[in-house]
């Protein structure tokens, strides 16, 4: 069965998304440690970050550079914080966070409560630094 985030890059399930390519995808966590928190995932349904293919991760990576330089320069923080856990969806993905101490990137801590508009309009933000 396809993972949620299979359904979200094929449109069937809706998300704020960031930016795609070829490869990967990103888009808005649904549930935040901070405002600008992004999922970004291989478009290839593999469950564990490593069993992708060397050049798969490799690029995961690149993309997910280009992404975290977008995100920090919207939203105020020292540094995007990286995470993998995969605990939850069986489909790769890199979360990035923006942080400005190490609780901020404590997954125990309570997510932030975001209304649609304030999603909409921060994945609008970072997708348009994407596209210069
Ligand atoms: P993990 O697998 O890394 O433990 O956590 C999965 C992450 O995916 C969680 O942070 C959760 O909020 C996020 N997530 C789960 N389902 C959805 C969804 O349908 N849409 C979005 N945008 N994020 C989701």
């Amino acid at each position: 069965m396809a993972s949620i985030f299979t359904k979200i890059i094929s449109g069937e399930i809706p998300s704020y998304k960031i930016a795609e390519d070829e490869n990967y995808f990103a888009f808005l966590d649904i549930n935040p440690l901070a405002k600008g928190h992004t999922l970004v995932v291989p478009k290839k349904e593999v469950d564990y970050i490593f069993d992708l293919e060397d050049d798969i991760l490799a690029g995961l990576h690149i993309f997910s550079k280009k992404v975290a330089k977008a995100i920090e320069s919207v939203i105020s923080c020292k540094r995007i914080g990286i995470a993998v856990i995969g605990l939850e969806v069986p489909h790769t993905h890199i979360h990035l966070i923006p942080i400005n101490n190490v609780s901020d990137i404590d997954f125990s801590r309570e997510k932030l409560k975001l209304t649609e508009t304030e999603l909409f309009e921060i994945a609008k933000k970072i997708s348009k630094k994407l596209e210069l």
